[in-house]
């Protein structure tokens, strides 16, 4: 029997996982969520024998249940290939009292490359599975990160064009350089005057357009999403919480069945439903570290169990987790009401109408595994320089906040539980932020100095990533008004 998907907002419409991935969000604006969360099959002492690319097929296969052997496992070697500077991929590094979890390794050095480097497979393999013979246009908001991701996977992929709008203002100087360098016919960058959020919205509202739908249709055009809302993002996302934990186990750092905690720097709330789901597959994961920063929606809505998004939006040396609006709550709240459809929908209305929204106290009850911190601008510095003082390691602004948040933890409940901490991103993406946080004080020296500096400093070399961005030029130079991004997907499609 395959595991089959439904959406947050309503208890009809039921599809496959290859459907649900070409759809990326339900017809009736909801989140897709598998009908039960499934365990895992093998044990821990079978897993921690296996390569990154196993793993990922044991994971996956539980999750993408109408997808034969072969497409997955095509899909697995296609996307976790040299493209990765190792080939652990996802290497686990001790330093200090923790173990990080370095996500970076992929083409454009954030974690959002352990997701998109295989979401491309995934979708066109999707789209010949269900005969779907429409051109696939990718339609992607971004805080930073996403956008290269999307774009470095999609780019030049036959049957998929991709176009990303991002923050003009709300982004790092070589997170927007790595966009508006991408090559690939097929590809479209555009800054908005506006914020993530902003995007986002406009995004979704696209989506929901039926009107525009129908004209698309007619052009043989689909839309389908890279972001964390398209199932296809958070099912490998699964896999490095497996990974890493029998990692551990396999390096006799922990017993099998032994407790770890996994603390996650979070933004749309993808990265930590990943781990959530990796906790209800069988993984012996304790509490869930949600690290946020000056933006501390979660913060707050762990504390009271009241969402409000009402509150100025502050652009901070974390910019991938500058969000108010956490998209992939809505799953977390849908199965933490009791798969509730219409409860969900409720909330999600009012959080359109009005900004927030209130929990129940049994689902308050639900998430006693969650731990909700944050650290402002200042302490993510201070967590870079000191790990760094005592180990030499160099942290990016982002794992630096669930580094700070971390050893507050510690400190607040004397917890010892070996702890994994999810590295987002190489310090290299935010060359700037770290080096400034490490000598305590702002620097006049240029971006592509400031990288030199940062090599000489964490004795790590220069990803090629960041190598090709000196000489590369500019290919996208467009900017609109929020108000102007249909407009813009209109003329780029020619509808
Ligand atoms: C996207 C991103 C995050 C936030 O992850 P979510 O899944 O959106 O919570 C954190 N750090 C970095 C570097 C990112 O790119």
């Amino acid at each position: 029997m395959d595991l089959m998907y439904k959406s947050t907002r309503s208890e009809e419409g039921f599809v496959t996982a290859s459907q649900a991935i070409l759809q990326g969000l339900a017809a009736d604006g909801g989140l897709f969520v598998p009908t039960e969360l499934p365990k895992l099959s093998l044990r821990m002492e079978q897993l921690c024998k296996m390569s990154y690319q196993e793993t990922a097929y044991e994971v996956m296969r539980l999750f993408l249940t109408d997808f034969t052997e072969e497409e997955l496992k095509s899909c697995i070697q296609n996307a976790y290939d040299s493209k990765f500077d190792t080939e652990e991929i996802a290497p686990l590094v001790k330093a200090g009292n923790a173990y990080y979890l370095e996500l970076f390794h992929g083409a454009t050095i954030a974690f959002k490359d352990m997701a998109l480097s295989i979401l491309p497979h995934l979708m066109t393999t999707a789209a010949k599975k269900n005969n779907s013979h429409e051109e696939i246009v990718i339609l992607t908001a971004t805080s930073g990160d996403t956008g290269k991701a999307a774009l470095a996977g999609f780019a030049d992929v036959s049957g998929t064009k991709i176009i990303v709008f991002y923050p003009k203002h709300g982004v790092s100087p070589i997170q927007e350089r790595q966009m508006v360098t991408q090559r690939g016919e097929n590809t479209f960058v555009i800054g908005i005057e506006g914020n993530f959020d902003d995007a986002q919205t406009g995004v979704k509202n696209m989506f929901g357009n039926e009107e525009l739908k129908e004209r698309m249709l007619k052009k043989g055009y689909r839309f389908s999403s890279a972001n964390s809302i398209n199932i296809g993002r958070l099912v490998p996302q699964v896999v490095y919480y497996v990974y890493a934990y029998a990692k551990l186990l396999g390096e006799g750092k922990i017993s099998d069945g032994e407790r770890i905690n996994v603390a996650v720097p979070t933004g749309n709330f993808g990265n930590i439903l990943a781990a959530y789901y990796a906790k209800h597959l069988g993984v012996p994961i304790g509490k869930l570290l949600c690290a946020s920063n000056e933006n501390k929606v979660l913060y707050d809505f762990f504390a009271t169990g009241r969402y409000d998004r009402n509150r100025d939006f502050i652009l901070t040396n974390s910019p991938s987790m500058d969000i108010l609006i956490s998209s992939n709550l809505e799953r977390l709240l849908y199965h933490i009401s009791g798969n509730r459809a219409a409860d969900t929908r409720a909330r999600m209305e009012q959080l359109k109408a009005e900004g927030c929204y209130e929990i129940t106290q049994e689902m308050r009850k639900q998430l006693a595994d969650f731990y909700g911190g944050t650290a402002d601008q200042k302490q993510t510095g201070e967590a870079i320089a000191s790990l760094y003082e005592q180990t030499g390691y160099v942290l990016d602004t982002h794992t630096a906040v669930a580094s700070y948040v971390y050893e507050q933890y510690r400190q607040q409940t004397g917890d010892q539980t070996k702890t994994v901490i999810a590295s987002t991103a190489s310090p290299y993406k935010f060359a700037r932020s770290v080096m400034e946080a490490i000598w305590g004080k702002p620097s006049e020296l240029s971006d592509m100095e400031l990288i030199d500096r940062l090599c000489e400093t964490s004795l790590v070399a220069i990803p090629n990533a960041v190598e090709e961005l000196r000489n590369a030029p500019i290919r996208h130079k467009k900017v609109c008004e929020t108000s102007a991004m249909q407009k813009e997907v209109e003329a780029i499609l020619e509808l």
